[in-house]
């Protein structure tokens, strides 16, 4: 298959897929805006003058999502091709990726969120079918009450890996460009921006009273093409940063906080030696959010669940003034198990953010709408329990060749399985003990490499931070 030879070929240039197999295998077996048009016209955005004072300090909830890799169903029928790239795949639920949207459309509907951010990979490998069916289904959540925001991943645009699966065959699919994603998502944040950077697919839009978000599009696609896979690192423009700068000034004049939203992690979410994840410049673009006084970033691309303080957060700067700590949520991938978002809550009157995630209910939304398939009526255990398997399947295969017995391997790949579904999650450090006295802990202990033992125990180091609440304070602009 094309995509396998590919990554085998370019094994360094895709640190995603080898995170994530050596997760499924071994571990887990696992604008210069100065000249960009700002636009001072607001109005249109929810902040404008017409808003009671009660609208203007209530407090608002919303989400984010990342990561749905949605897959049109036409794209693929089920067959030996699409099974095999399932499978061989990092974990994605992609059978059900529609159901998996439609049970987020439902569970917007009932909440009716502010609005909903989605951080990028909207889709599995950008096909335009996908992208075209995904924003009809966000139309469906804005009818409900809810705006969507969106900004693409590093999957999502000029991608040669689009593919529709028949029989049992990968069929080249078209993909879309910049100016394509802009136009199918306008109604989702490109129309709605305060403004626009003109150096990449990044804006600022107006989300609530006193809520700005930076939309930043970290992802470089133009290459695409020509290299014939899609880049996996990102980096935020110097002219990008300077718009952003911008931005802040406006938004200083209404005293709005802001939330910064990118596809890749500003702060490492791994010990593991991987590039790919942060930013290819994320010391720089940490020194100007520092200044811009930006201390929120909700990011994805890992597909796990981790959230992370500025390492330097308390300490004195050069100018003498206290370090103000900036976190990153990194949400884990809404297509892999637990399948789950976060649910976010911001006070206009403390600037108080509050995070929480939240699992999709795939249960309830089957139930009502009368689903048969035991699968999705069954969900929460089903999904695990194919993670699981999948995980359990790479860490034998990641055994084979070693000296243990058959019995032994089975003890080590249970253990990893676990351990896997914990650290996706985002709980392995909550649950180290009771993984560690799993009988296959032990036997990793003693491989010979070390580096399974040791890649472990940095997935169950314990850690002050959650990875799946927080509550800070966002500066005022
Ligand atoms: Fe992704
Ligand atoms: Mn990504």
């Amino acid at each position: 298959m094309i995509i396998t030879a590919l990554k085998s070929r370019f094994p360094s240039i895709n640190p995603a897929i080898l995170m994530v197999s050596l997760l499924l295998t071994a571990a887990a077996l696992l604008s210069g805006c100065k000249d960009t048009q700002l636009s001072s016209d607001v109005s249109g955005t929810p902040t404008s003058t017409a808003d009671s004072y009660e609208d203007r300090t209530q407090p608002v909830s919303f989400w984010v999502a990342t990561d749905t890799h949605y897959l049109d169903k036409a794209l693929q029928d089920g067959g030996p091709a699409f099974q095999s790239y399932v499978s061989g795949g990092d974990g994605k639920m992609l059978p059900y990726s529609d159901e998996l949207m439609e049970a987020l459309v439902h569970d917007a509907a009932k909440v009716k969120p502010r609005f909903l951010i989605l951080s990028g990979d909207l889709t599995n490998n950008g096909e335009a079918g996908s992208h075209t069916e995904l924003a009809a289904k966000l139309k469906r959540i804005e009818e409900h009450g809810t705006s969507v925001y969106v900004i693409p991943g590093n999957h999502d645009l000029f991608n040669p890996w689009a593919r529709s699966f028949k029989d049992d065959k990968q069929i080249i699919a078209e993909h879309i460009t910049d100016t394509d994603f802009t136009e199918l998502y306008a109604d989702f944040g490109y129309n709605e921006a305060v403004s626009r950077d003109k150096n990449s697919l990044s804006y600022a839009v107006n989300a609530a009273p006193g809520l700005w978000l930076l939309m930043i599009d970290s992802s470089q696609y133009v290459n695409n093409l020509k290299y014939g896979f899609p880049q996996t690192d990102g980096r935020i423009l110097p002219a990008t940063l300077a718009w952003m700068n911008d931005c802040v000034e406006l938004a200083a004049e209404q005293q709005a906080s802001i939330i910064t939203v990118m596809h890749h992690n500003l702060l490492s979410h791994t010990s593991m030696s991987v590039s790919g994840f942060k930013l290819n410049n994320s010391q720089e673009t940490m020194t100007a959010l520092r200044k811009d006084n930006l201390n929120l970033v909700l990011s994805g691309h890992i597909h796990m669940q981790d959230i992370q303080r500025d390492p330097l957060a308390g300490q004195t700067a050069a100018d003498g003034l206290t370090v103000t700590p900036v976190f990153d949520i990194a949400t884990s991938a809404f297509a892999v198990n637990p399948h789950q978002y976060g649910r976010m809550t911001f006070d206009p009157r403390s600037r108080k953010v509050t995070y929480k995630a939240a699992s999709l209910d795939v249960e309830g939304w089957a139930a009502d709408n009368g689903i048969t398939d035991s699968n999705l009526l069954n969900f929460t255990a089903y999904a695990e329990n194919s993670f699981a398997k999948g995980s359990y399947n790479k860490a034998m295969q990641n055994l084979e060749e070693s000296g243990f017995s058959v019995e032994e391997k089975q003890s080590m790949a249970e253990m990893m399985s676990s351990l896997n579904v914990h650290y996706f999650a985002g709980t392995a450090s909550v649950d180290a003990e009771a993984i560690k006295a799993m009988p296959g802990y032990m036997l990793w202990q003693r491989q010979k490499e070390g580096f399974m033992s040791g890649y472990i125990s940095s997935m169950l180091k314990p850690k002050e931070l959650s990875n799946t609440e927080l509550e800070m304070t966002l500066t005022r602009q």
